[in-house]
């Protein structure tokens, strides 16, 4: 799938009120911001719009919260699910409890939050009461050129999820151009994420058209030679991108998790360790097409394996044809961390999606860490896809050594499937 959208230099934001999608989603731990990246991220669309004389209007979800802005909260399937368990006489108290609990959530996950760390940022953004109620379009209205505003969570709403038409028609009537810079969600059809591109005219922000145009050149023109290095838990979450990369790489790197369904379908004993005894059929033809395409498919000689699933399980590294019953692969092993790091040298792309172990536990983290160091030496255009893998590459230092790690967990596995993301489709070409 390649994307060829309107960014916001295309178009003439002086004076006009745009709606811009930020993926504000960030995590929180005790009512306190625990990383603002995503709100950093967001600044460069924010700061150039304000600076062009725009009048700024930003939205995001955050969480999965209830819809505590409609006229009346529901609770979700799992809550109903569990109320309807217990004993008929404690249902209502239990009900009266949970819809309580449920409206906790209008301060809980409030983007105010949000608001406050832009203000520390230095963008002074005002923040509305409600996303398409009466503060929101007094605030919205009463914008001056290059002033800013914040919506409250779009999620409030359960029309927001639903993408609501008259919902997305509302929030939209607030402005006169859609901005989408939200990757993380642009693989949801969502009412702030591509519904309101129905009512207005619809562009990209610079995160989006970062994403789009490092991950899109990846796919259809790479410069070669082209290594796919793919890990991480299952090969069922990975089907749909191991067979796009396929058909487009010139190598196939596997590690991880779901190395050890490859084995299983190579015929060998794989004990404990992860493995997909329903996806061994798709192993076989996923080496069979990389046979036929004359991709050259690299997978581990050893491994790291481990008594249990368990940070302080005893360990060994053993040969991939040898592994005992009751131990388990929990990394790549030292002979196959040389074989991944020799097989990166020289390549033209790397697209790496899925840590080559356990690595957030220190003992089988040293695969993953071979072959990010790997990636950063070798000079290629490095591309890291997959929210585990962004974090990995993290947590061991290596993130400034790469020229693009996605911000969309989910949204950048699709793209890299070559599925079409909602969110990117509905804004205007070029
Ligand atoms: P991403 O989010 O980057 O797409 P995944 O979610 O597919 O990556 O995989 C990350 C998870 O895979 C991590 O939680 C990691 O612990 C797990 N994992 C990697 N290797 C193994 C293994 N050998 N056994 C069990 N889990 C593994
Ligand atoms: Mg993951």
């Amino acid at each position: 799938m390649t994307y060829n959208k309107k960014t916001i230099e295309d178009i003439d934001v002086a004076g006009k009120r745009v709606l811009v999608r930020c993926d504000f989603n960030v995590p929180m731990k005790s009512g306190v911001i625990t990383d603002k990246k995503r709100i950093v991220g967001a600044l460069p669309t924010i700061q150039y719009l304000a600076k062009n004389g725009a009048r700024v209007i930003l939205c995001s979800h955050m969480g999965r919260p209830h819809n505590v802005l409609d006229e009346k909260i529901s609770l979700n399937k799992k809550e109903k699910k569990k109320i309807a368990e217990l004993p008929e006489e404690e249902q209502k108290a239990a009900e009266k409890a949970a819809l309580e609990k449920a409206a906790r959530d209008v301060s809980e996950l409030s983007l105010q939050i949000v608001c406050d760390a832009l203000n520390e940022l230095g963008i002074a953004a005002k923040m509305a009461k409600d996303v398409v109620g009466p503060d929101a379009k007094a605030k919205a209205a009463a914008l001056k050129d290059g002033e800013v505003l914040l919506l409250e969570n779009v999620r409030f709403h359960a029309a927001e999820e639903k993408n609501d038409p008259a919902f997305a028609k509302e929030l939209a009537s607030l402005a006169e151009i859609y901005v989408n810079d939200a990757f993380g969600t642009a693989h949801r059809a969502h009412a702030s994420t591509a519904g309101v591109a129905d009512y207005l005219p619809a562009v990209c922000g610079y995160l989006i058209q970062k994403e789009i145009s490092v991950m899109g050149k990846a796919l259809e023109n790479p410069a070669r030679p082209f290594v796919a290095v793919l890990g991480g838990a299952k090969v069922s979450d990975k089907i749909g991108v191991i067979n796009n990369l396929i058909e487009k790489c010139d190598t196939l790197i596997i590690g991880g998790g779901m190395a050890y369904t490859f084995f299983a379908a190579m015929g060998n004993n794989v004990g404990t360790s992860l493995c997909e005894a329903d996806k061994i059929e798709d192993a076989k033809a996923m080496m069979a097409k990389a046979r036929e395409r004359g991709v050259n498919f690299v997978i581990p000689v050893d491994n790291i394996i481990g008594r249990e699933y368990d940070e302080n399980t005893p360990y060994m590294a053993i040969y991939s044809d040898s592994i005992p019953d009751g131990w388990m692969g929990m990394d790549i092993g030292p002979v196959t961390r040389e074989l991944f790091a020799k097989t990166l040298i020289g390549a033209g792309t790397v697209v790496w999606n899925g840590p080559m172990g356990v690595s957030e536990w220190k003992n089988f983290a040293a695969g993953t860490e071979a072959v990010a160091k790997a990636i950063a030496e070798s000079g290629a255009i490095s591309i890291i896809g997959g929210g585990d893998s962004a974090e990995a590459v993290e947590r061991l230092g290596y993130a400034d050594k790469m020229t693009h790690i996605s911000t969309g967990g989910g949204a950048s596995l699709e793209f890299l499937e070559g599925l079409e993301l909602p969110g990117i489709a509905c804004l205007q070409d070029k």
